[in-house]
């Protein structure tokens, strides 16, 4: 795009779905940001003649919508898992819920004290912890004094509008669960940097929200046993 270009925004359907690679790979190599989805949806943004371009590789039948320029760094694939992700419920010194999300080969890590929630007003303290190994995300049983329990697990998607992993590098980063009780959009979001990063983990207001629910008190059985965690401490 030429420098300090005027951008334009577009959403467009396609009638079919797309291959979303090679979609993607086009709209970069046209310098556009944004993002497309398998199902055929897009959104781009950037030069005029760029938007065009890409919107007539999508062919007739497509329907657009004027958009907003969003400020995207990336054109990213949505609706696509980026990996697994696990909620282990433990009770150590603490009691505490890890939430880990598969980036990179690894878990990252956050101990949330009270748990997620699907409840869009409640701002869950997660305090980011050393990377765990893919291999422990099954775990359930006792440990040390205390026990663990796979309270929920399953896909996700990454979103937002900088591209992984940078966006949690840069301490903001948007998701979507599939799990069996964690599901819709969900934001971490950085608020106090140093040895051991405080974040934010908060349920984005979506179809799946919940306002006024507690799901971690509605919910205490494991996915894998059924079994509450305290029938796994002596
Ligand atoms: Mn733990």
């Amino acid at each position: 795009m030429s420098p300090g270009g005027r951008k334009k925004a577009l959403r467009a359907t396609a009638p079919a779905p797309v291959d979303a690679e090679a979609l993607a790979e086009q709209a970069r190599g046209l310098g556009l940001l944004g993002w497309v989805r398998p199902t055929g949806e897009v959104h781009a943004e950037g030069a005029p003649e760029a938007v065009e371009e890409l919107l007539r590789a999508l062919g007739d039948g497509v329907t657009t919508e004027a958009a907003r320029v969003e400020g995207h760094e990336q054109f990213g694939i949505r609706g696509v898992p980026a990996g697994v992700f696990v909620v282990q419920e433990h009770q150590a010194t603490a009691h505490h819920y890890d939430f880990r999300l598969e980036v990179g080969g690894v878990m990252r890590s956050w101990a949330v004290p009270k748990g997620p929630s699907l409840d869009p007003a409640a701002k869950r303290l997660a305090v980011q912890v050393e990377d765990h190994g893919l291999a422990h995300n099954d775990f359930e049983g006792g440990l040390g004094d205390g026990a663990v329990i796979v309270w929920d697990r399953g896909t996700y998607e990454q979103g937002g509008r900088v591209a992984w992993p940078e966006a949690l590098d840069r301490g903001h980063a948007v998701f979507v669960l599939h799990g069996e009780k964690l599901r819709g959009g969900f934001a971490l979001q950085r608020t106090r940097p140093g040895a051991k990063p405080q974040w934010l983990l908060i349920k984005r207001r979506d179809d799946e929200a919940r306002p006024g629910s507690d799901v971690v008190a509605e919910r205490p059985e494991s996915v894998v046993s059924g079994k509450p965690l305290g029938d796994f401490l002596d």
